[in-house]
């Protein structure tokens, strides 16, 4: 279900759950600032999804409230997570669902990261 991008922060979100081990994730990369994992159900043959390490609901949130360091560390993960995935040359999709029209169902911010083949025109 969509969830509602405006509440307040869950700390029982699954995301939430992940970031403090109590349950488990294929862990692709992690530093101060992100954490990186594979996404338990693909949509395409590379599906990986970065979070920031704050409490942020969406990306939103994250824009409003996360400081200069937040957003620098988490956008530089994003962007070494595919590198290091060798995703550049072939290249990559990025995306943020935000809020419930964009059908966001974690209330923890995510980044999807896609790749593997051709991926195509944009749907909507
Ligand atoms: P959203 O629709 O942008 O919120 O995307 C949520 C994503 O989280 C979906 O692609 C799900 O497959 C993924 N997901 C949900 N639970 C888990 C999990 O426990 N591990 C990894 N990915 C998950």
């Amino acid at each position: 279900m969509p969830i509602d991008a405006t509440l307040p922060y869950d700390d029982d979100n699954i995301f939430a759950k992940i970031l403090r081990g109590e349950i488990p994730s294929k862990k692709v990369y992690e530093d101060d600032h992100a954490y990186a994992f594979h996404d338990i159900n693909p949509q395409a043959p590379h599906h990986i999804l970065v979070i920031p390490k704050g409490r942020y609901v969406s990306w939103d949130d994250f824009s409003v409230k996360a400081s200069d360091t937040e957003i620098a560390g988490f956008v530089r993960a994003v962007g070494k997570v595919a590198r290091d995935a060798g995703f550049v040359e072939p290249g990559y999709r990025l995306l943020a669902n935000t809020g419930p029209d964009s059908h966001q169902e974690v209330p923890h911010l995510h980044v999807h990261i896609f790749a593997g083949k051709p991926l195509g025109p944009m749907l909507t």
